[in-house]
């Protein structure tokens, strides 16, 4: 029996999406095989609801949207095991950079994501203070996600082991900080930096 190869259509795949994907991470979508190697080694995977092969697979089948959707990307830990086993040199690390700063700046279906304003709470802390200020992170995550007394019973133990501080001093070089945040929205408006 004959075999016809199939391959996606440009408008199946979405390819305009795919491209900016592989355009920012500097990594083919289109390479990958579906082989599982990757999601095999992520120690991030039991959190996601889709796996990083998966990830790719949707990307392929234009389904752009439920990644940007979900928490996956915003799981991962950057730890580049998928990209050391991947057996067709897919940097699927890069990938999930690449859609984390898309799903961040289409501020759409992904905005409601708690691990989204937990990476926004974070980034917010170091440019105000040069560090990070964990009382106040804690806090102003539970008010904004609406979860108040999350994590309330280690407060006590944390605040006595020194751990929490009520006040918290500037770095020194706040100065030096905020140029480094300025260099960064002046170099994205220029389209530079990612
Ligand atoms: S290891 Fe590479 S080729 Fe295999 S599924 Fe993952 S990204 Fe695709
Ligand atoms: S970089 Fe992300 S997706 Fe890849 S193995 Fe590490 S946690 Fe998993």
């Amino acid at each position: 029996m004959k075999h016809s190869k199939m391959t996606l259509s440009a408008e199946t795949m979405n390819l305009g999406f795919v491209k900016k994907v592989e355009q920012l991470s500097g990594s083919s979508v289109r390479r990958c095989f579906q082989c599982g190697k990757c999601s095999a080694g992520c120690p991030m995977r039991s959190f996601m609801e889709h796996p990083p092969n998966r990830i790719v697979r949707l990307l392929q089948l234009g389904q752009f949207e439920r990644v940007l959707a979900g928490r996956s990307i915003w799981y991962c830990a950057s730890c580049e095991t998928c990209t050391t086993r991947c057996p067709n040199k897919v940097d699927l690390a890069a990938i999930m950079d690449a859609l984390r700063k898309l799903s961040w700046d289409a501020q759409g279906p992904s905005k409601e994501s708690l691990v989204q304003l937990a990476n926004r709470l974070f980034i917010d802390n170091i440019r105000t203070y040069g560090r990070q200020y964990e009382m106040r992170l804690a806090a102003v995550f539970n008010l904004k996600s609406g979860k108040l007394l999350k994590d309330f019973m280690l407060g006590p133990s944390l605040f006595t082991k020194g751990k929490l501080k009520v006040f918290h001093k500037k770095n020194r070089n706040i100065g030096e900080i905020e140029r480094i945040f300025s260099r960064i929205e002046e170099l994205r408006r220029k389209g530079e930096a990612t």
